[in-house]
């Protein structure tokens, strides 16, 4: 069976193309990946998706974006995609034992936060380390954190986590902030945060089956001095990576991996491959943008398959 539209990832950006994909009769099938529903269902409260006015739990969004793709006809299939061949048409898409063919692809596979890379950091995230100030914020009421990173990932955790921890140090590798000079004044005004400059984390230090993180070591950068600090939590602000590792042999990537489409389309550098939400998008990324990315991706497939017939 050679599938009309098939759909790389769960995030408001597929499911939003899977419902319009639907609606058009082009029975979607979608992959759900590793994280179904994407970011979102690892935050608690979107309060700037409109249409919710009093905000909603990011799983729920989730679950009634899936609902309503669904409603239209929308198949879900709960694997990752291993591997894909774009090189001839109908496309291939390899997941669990299956193989599948299609005349279109739609890629929402969406960016994952960067890490350190330390071996420690993987043993303690969950315990004391997270990438996500939203969805996490809450377990440090009246502690102390570090929020890694300068740029405005960084500034927007390191703000938001004042609300609940006591003191909020930001650690940063130069001397000064690539944030927007807003966010870096909101930051730096604000006399729960402070900063320490030039400044790498080389250790974490904690147990996961005890207190979770105890204290992090950091190196200056300038003096190679290193100093431990005692600290209840440690936040990672330094950016995403897009989840591009599965088409960079077939499509245009840009130097940090993200796909790039064509201006005002979700085209990519493929006939009959188009790309929506984080994957092609380090600017904006919101659940809105990525929804409406989504929509266009779905009227751009049926576009091409109507041009194909
Ligand atoms: P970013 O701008 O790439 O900043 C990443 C920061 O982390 C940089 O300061 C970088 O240091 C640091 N960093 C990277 N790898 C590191 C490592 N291994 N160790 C220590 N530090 C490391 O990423 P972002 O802050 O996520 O922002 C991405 C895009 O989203 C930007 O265009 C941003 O404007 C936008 N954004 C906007 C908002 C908003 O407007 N509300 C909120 C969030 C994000 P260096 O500076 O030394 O490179």
């Amino acid at each position: 069976m050679i599938h009309k539209v098939i759909i790389i990832g769960t995030g408001p950006a597929g499911l939003t193309a899977a419902l319009y994909a639907g609606r058009a009769n082009l029975s979607p099938l979608i992959f759900e990946g590793p994280q179904p529903g994407g970011q979102l269902t690892i935050t608690t409260d979107v309060e700037n998706y409109p249409g919710f006015p009093e905000g909603v739990m990011g799983p729920e969004l989730m679950d009634l974006f899936r609902k309503q793709a669904i409603r239209f006809g929308t198949e879900t299939i709960s694997l990752m995609v291993d591997k894909v061949d774009l090189s001839s048409k109908p496309f291939k898409i390899w997941a669990g034992e299956n193989q599948y063919q299609t005349q279109t692809i739609i890629i929402s596979t969406g960016a994952s936060a960067k890490l350190l890379g330390l071996e420690s950091e993987k043993r303690l995230m969950g315990y004391g380390v997270s990438a996500c100030a939203t969805c996490d914020a809450f377990f440090f009421k009246d502690k102390k954190v570090f929020v890694v990173g300068g740029g405005d990932s960084a500034m927007e955790e390191a703000s938001f986590l004042t609300k609940f921890a006591s003191n909020v140090t930001i650690i940063h590798r130069r001397d000064e902030f690539r944030a927007s000079k807003i966010m870096q004044e909101r930051v730096l005004s604000n006399p729960k945060i402070d900063v320490i400059w030039d400044s790498q984390v080389c250790e974490l230090i904690g147990d996961e089956k005890k207190n979770g993180l105890e204290s992090v070591v950091l190196e200056n950068v300038k003096t190679n001095k290193k100093t431990t600090y005692n600290v209840d939590g440690l936040f990672l602000g330094i950016g995403h990576t897009p989840n591009s590792s599965l088409f960079k042999d077939y499509l245009d990537l840009d130097g940090k991996g993200y796909i790039i489409t064509q201006p005002d389309t979700s085209k990519t550098s493929l006939d009959g491959v188009f790309a929506a939400g984080d994957i092609q998008d380090q600017k904006y990324m919101q659940a809105i943008t990525a929804a409406g990315s989504g929509c266009m991706a779905a009227i751009d497939a049926e576009h091409y398959l109507e041009s194909i017939k």
